[in-house]
């Protein structure tokens, strides 16, 4: 090994023809076949599939259970039964945030993910012990992960007095965007959950990134407040709508409307591809040009059993659910599971390209959708040029 190099012989990017990858200081310093070795680390990639890294845009791995014992999932039906459930849950389990977000971050590294954005609650109960707790598991995991964090009023924020000011201290304590959820249907007060938030994002800075579950018009309505509010306040290109949920349920001519403004707004939209509602309809968005990301959401955690911070998987969900069975569609998916994700959390150098940063998965299969649809173990990942797991084991 030299200079922090690394020779990775014969594999196929996006399953293109085979090629070798010279690493460098952390970057794609070359590729093409034949390439010199000399006094560098050499792996053969037996033609394997080379991907980029996978990036999960959401998810909250402050909150997983990943790696404690089972708990047993009894909620209620309501968005409201789990929150509670959750509140009620974290009171009696009192797992640590930084334990239990390493736990998740290991998992996704296994899986091939090397960029999250996470929403991290922030609350009146627990302040921002959650946000500290993710800080620490950021500079943790230092180059092996790179890590965004949401400040997210999970319980609400107009109906939470003193909810604002832990947000904005959260903004001060290092995370990187502001959060929201439901302005209608939780605080019952859109305009001033909206202007409560879009006013912390314009005075540190920061882009928002907001979970709207709400259906049908209620949800419609929402969105016309945040665009009408990103517009005002020229925050273009800094502004993320999670779920979304009420794009999959509008006529025709108001998703139409909508996308134009999303296009002009410079608006990412964030799904998961749900299991239980309506959801964005992904080709729709994606071929007029809107920026779509994709995210786990929450896994196993007081919200649900499901989940394994496997962006393949997801991609899968995602596919599986919008019925797509073109290998056209599902290397669509894949982009928003990857090239997607890395644009809404502004990374320049993301990509295969010589010049990229080496973040990247080597799995074994024929083309992006069998690697979809087969999830194999992720032989290799490497992160910043350095290997951060190997035939799926984190070592890191
Ligand atoms: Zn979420």
């Amino acid at each position: 090994m030299h200079n922090n190099s690394l020779l990775i012989r014969n594999v196929r990017p996006l399953g293109r023809n085979a090629t070798d990858l010279l690493i460098r200081n952390g970057k794609i310093a070359a590729q093409g076949t034949g390439l010199d070795a000399a006094e560098t680390e050499v792996i053969n990639g037996a033609g394997q599939l080379l991907l980029p890294g996978l990036v999960d845009a959401h998810t909250h791995i402050d909150k997983t259970f990943w790696g404690q014992p089972w708990q047993r999932h009894q909620a209620g039906p309501r968005l409201i039964d789990k929150i509670e459930n959750e509140r009620r849950l974290r009171r009696e389990l009192n797992l640590s945030a930084e334990v239990q977000s390493a736990n998740q971050i290991r998992q996704a590294i296994r899986m091939g993910t090397t960029h999250i954005r996470t929403h991290v609650d922030v609350d009146t109960e627990i302040g921002l012990s959650s946000i500290e707790a993710v800080l620490a598991s950021k500079e943790t995991f230092g180059d092996s992960m790179t890590l965004q964090l949401v400040a997210f009023p999970q319980s609400g924020l107009m109906i939470r007095p003193g909810t604002r000011e832990l947000l904005e201290a959260a903004i001060d304590a290092g995370a990187d965007l502001v959060g929201g959820i439901d302005p209608g249907a939780i605080d019952r007060d859109p305009a001033g959950h909206l202007d409560c938030i879009f006013d912390i994002a314009e005075r540190k800075q920061v882009g928002i990134d907001i979970h709207l579950h709400e259906a049908d018009q209620l949800g419609a309505t929402s969105i016309e407040l945040i665009l009408e509010r990103t517009r005002a306040l020229g925050m273009q290109g800094k502004v993320t709508i999670s779920h979304a949920f009420c794009l999959g349920m509008l006529p025709d001519a108001q998703l139409g409307e909508l996308i134009t403004q999303f296009q002009a707004l410079d608006i990412t939209i964030m799904t998961h591809g749900p299991g239980h509602i309506a959801f964005p309809p992904i080709k729709r968005l994606y071929e007029a040009g809107v920026k779509i990301c994709a995210g786990s959401d929450g896994i196993r955690d007081a919200w649900g059993p499901y989940g394994n911070a496997d962006m393949l998987e997801r991609a899968m969900l995602m596919g599986f659910r919008s019925n797509y069975r073109q290998d056209d569609e599902l290397e669509m998916i894949l982009d928003i599971c990857s090239f997607g994700g890395a644009r809404v959390m502004g990374e320049k150098n993301y990509g295969l390209d010589t010049g990229c940063s080496a973040d990247f998965v080597l799995v074994d299969a024929q083309t992006p959708t069998h690697a979809i649809v087969s999830r194999p173990p992720r032989s290799l990942v490497c992160k910043a040029g350095r290997i951060v797991a190997r035939n799926g084991e984190c070592l890191v």
